[in-house]
């Protein structure tokens, strides 16, 4: 049950994922998380920064599909201007979006991985979907909509994991 809450990988921030680590893991899609990801969940649209990453996954042939629980406005207004698909209320962790982009993408589950900053969401869903998981730091603490019941599970797995040496940085 706890394994299901474990990311395969963890990092810093979701710019530490570059297409030459991913080559050499046999990996040609990304499905990543958006809030607290890519950019704060305050931030509308993505910075230079996320721009030149999206520019680099592209130029090295790794898809990128966004997927997210936050509602069209917001998930359509970030992708569309970086030409990425995306999916608007993923109900994460459920595993139908997931699996639904998986086939989307053409690719198989050993090809992609699933990146995202929580998880009770990201990677628990990333996971029961037989993806490979990357944790990232969430870009800002709040969001505003995590439930306490989340974040409380959140910090019990991540002090256990830093207890155990998983997690190498200081917050
Ligand atoms: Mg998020």
């Amino acid at each position: 049950m706890l394994k299901n809450f474990l990311p395969n990988e963890h990092v810093k921030r979701v710019l530490d994922i570059t297409p030459s680590k991913l080559k050499e893991m046999g990996i040609k899609g990304i499905i990543t998380d958006l809030d607290n990801t890519l950019v704060a969940w305050d931030v509308k649209d993505a910075t230079p920064e996320i721009i030149s990453w999206f520019q680099e996954m592209k130029e090295h042939d790794i898809k990128v599909t966004i997927i997210s629980n936050n509602d069209r406005e917001r998930v359509s207004v970030f992708s569309e201007p970086l030409e990425a698909p995306y999916v608007y209320s993923a109900r994460k962790p459920l595993i139908h979006a997931f699996k639904r982009t998986a086939k989307q993408m053409n690719l198989s589950k050993q090809e992609i991985v699933v990146i995202g900053d929580q998880l009770m969401t990201d990677v628990l869903g990333g996971n029961m979907a037989g993806f490979h998981t990357i944790l990232v730091v969430p870009i800002v603490e709040t969001d505003g909509k995590i439930t306490r019941f989340n974040r409380m599970m959140e910090r019990r797995i991540l002090n256990w994991m830093r207890k155990k040496g998983m997690i190498t940085w200081e917050d």
